[in-house]
């Protein structure tokens, strides 16, 4: 395998199967074939005679060649008899004690085994409002979130990893000034990512600076109005202060709910990429795009024969996921077999572009995104149709918007994830993002420095005669190759980071993966230090115009703490 060292320390560390002693009982070799034969084995569900280790050999080289990796949860459990295989969930909140600390535990069950969970909690009543059985006063949303958010905390101590939400308010619920600053304290709500729900209505009176209504979301009385401009400053400057909240437009989720008389679409999953029914869940994949390219005489290209063989063996793979997976409820078991809704996404994608010889950040980078992304959604629909010749289509395909086409083994086929931990494993950029950072120097014991260099940098210069690790240390302390006089300038187009993109390139790139997306795509967009909340403002604006399903962005340096940071050690 050619896997690097820090792909290899994340699956030693949190993945391999362990003794009561914390010692790996498994190699990396046997995770892989322990998750392709688990997968392979469905298959002799729909035709008793099938060929389990031909197929089981054919997932195998897939994942060990990293051209595709499944969701964490997927190689964490598969095989075992936890075997909770699915990242996303949405789990449904109503508006009494009961239901609510019964989705409580729900979450945790997820939480426990992998997933991640996502919430609206838009049916509670706002605080203040009464209380009939007690006659006592309602705390609303945000203090319920408190309560999930400490569950998730004490879970985590215990689970395969940290456990993470996403929160959602309608814009029109009666606290969404509470909920926009519910994480004003970056110390605050810490387990949850949040994301206003917007509604065309409330964008239409941003647009015309007038005000719109609160509904009560019992009664769906107007309950009292606010100008639609201020909140939507609000919102924008909260994000501009710490990066949240995001924004979903919900009336985009629901026009691409595939199943309509299953109901509305409220949440999406953790990190936005996933909108889900009410206990509905989802197996997530990812097929690194650095592999699917050919050396030819004119230069690197991408391989579309190779890239199609994968989509169909991806589908295929996910679609068995569905099959063998054990679901944390029975509700949850049902709903999800009902759509048989998958997602198939992509990492790598900045690093093909780099091999490609194309900016990130130019027309033609944006035009490759669409073209790759339209190819990968097409053939996974047409293989997806393949499937149902033989396994039938999802149960609810009759009530689908897709009834009068050819049936349709899974209501939805394609997503893009964040791939955090993923794109680690296969050592490729994540996602569609940009590449954060090109080289990182890491401090490892006694002192000693290590210099990290983006692969396809490092193949470039040396090509070029340019190595030198005095070169690296100056682009890790810079943080971007754009001021280095000694880099020509060919080499410093191609190996754009994510902080020398304009926003505005980070939100066309987005848009262009999300034209041909079945659900939605994770991105954030990034901002420079001082960027005004005017900026953010635009390209909140903007993520709307170009029909975007939400946006999340990140000002460098508005959290204490943050994940990535250029110019620093990692
Ligand atoms: P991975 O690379 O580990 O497969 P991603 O970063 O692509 O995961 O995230 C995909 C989805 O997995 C997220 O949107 C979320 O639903 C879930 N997820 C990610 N991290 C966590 C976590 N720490 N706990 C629970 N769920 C998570």
């Amino acid at each position: 395998m050619q896997m690097n060292k820090n792909g290899q320390t994340v699956l030693e560390r949190r993945y391999l199967i362990k003794d009561e002693h914390g010692q790996n009982i498994e190699t990396v070799e046997g995770l892989f074939r322990r998750v392709a034969d688990a997968i392979a084995g469905a298959d002799t569900l729909f035709d008793k005679k099938a060929d389990v280790r031909a197929l089981s050999d054919q997932f195998y080289d897939l994942m060990t060649n990293l051209e595709f990796l499944p969701n964490s949860p997927t190689l964490m459990n598969a095989g075992r008899p936890l075997g909770q295989l699915s990242a996303c969930f949405v789990l449904p909140i109503e508006d009494s004690m009961e239901e609510i600390f019964e989705t409580v535990k729900n979450a945790a069950l997820i939480h426990k085994s992998g997933g991640g969970t996502g919430f609206s909690f838009s049916r509670l009543r706002s605080a203040g409002s009464t209380v009939k059985t007690t006659g006592g006063v309602a705390s609303g949303p945000v203090s319920f979130m408190r309560v999930f958010n400490m569950a998730t905390e004490a879970v985590k101590q215990g689970g395969t990893r940290r456990g993470a939400n996403m929160g959602i308010l309608r814009v029109d619920h009666p606290d969404i000034l509470d909920f926009i600053d519910c994480k004003k304290n970056n110390a605050d709500i810490t387990n949850f990512n949040i994301s206003v729900g917007i509604t065309e209505d409330f964008m239409k009176a941003v647009e015309l600076g007038i005000d719109y209504d609160l509904v009560d979301p019992h009664t769906k009385e107007v309950v009292g109005q606010l100008s639609a401009k201020e909140v939507f400053d609000k919102i924008v400057e909260a994000a501009w202060r710490n990066g949240e909240p995001g924004i979903i437009f919900l009336d985009r989720l629901n026009r691409d709910n595939v199943v309509p008389s299953q109901g509305e679409i409220e949440s999406t999953n953790p990190c936005g990429e996933q909108p889900l029914l009410p206990f509905e869940s989802c197996n997530l994949g990812s097929i690194n795009l650095c592999q699917m390219l050919k050396e030819t005489d004119g230069g690197w290209e991408l391989d579309y024969d190779k890239l199609d063989r994968t989509v169909g063996l991806a589908i295929h793979f996910l679609d068995n996921v569905i099959e063998v997976n054990k679901y944390p409820l029975p509700i949850i078991d049902e709903v999800t077999k009902s759509t048989r809704k998958i997602g198939l996404g992509v990492m790598g994608f900045a690093d093909m572009l780099a091999r490609l010889g194309l900016s990130y950040n130019s027309d033609e980078g944006v035009e490759v995104g669409e073209k790759v992304m339209d190819f990968i959604t097409t053939r996974a629909k047409a293989y997806s149709q393949e499937l149902a010749k033989t396994r039938g289509a999802f149960p609810l395909f009759a009530e689908s918007i897709f009834k009068d086409e050819a049936p349709l083994r899974n209501a939805t086929c394609t997503t893009i994830a964040p791939t955090g931990t993923l794109s680690i494993i296969a050592g490729c950029s994540s996602g569609v993002e940009p590449v954060f950072a090109y080289v990182f120097i890491r401090n490892v014991m006694d002192n000693t420095e290590m210099i990290e260099v983006n692969p396809i940098l490092r193949e470039t210069l040396e090509k070029r005669g340019l190595y030198s690790d005095e070169l690296m240390r100056k682009i890790a302390k810079e943080g971007t190759l754009a001021h280095i006089d000694e880099i020509p300038e060919d080499i410093k187009k191609v190996f754009v980071c994510s902080h020398d993109i304009s926003p505005t390139y980070h939100v066309k790139m987005q848009a262009a993966f999300q034209r041909h997306t079945d659900n939605a795509v994770s991105k954030t967009v990034n901002f420079t230090h001082d960027a005004t909340t005017l900026d953010v403002r635009e390209v909140y604006m903007l993520a709307y115009r170009l029909d975007c399903k939400g946006v999340t962005i990140y000002r460098d340096g508005s959290r204490d703490s943050q994940v990535l940071n250029i110019g620093s050690v990692k």
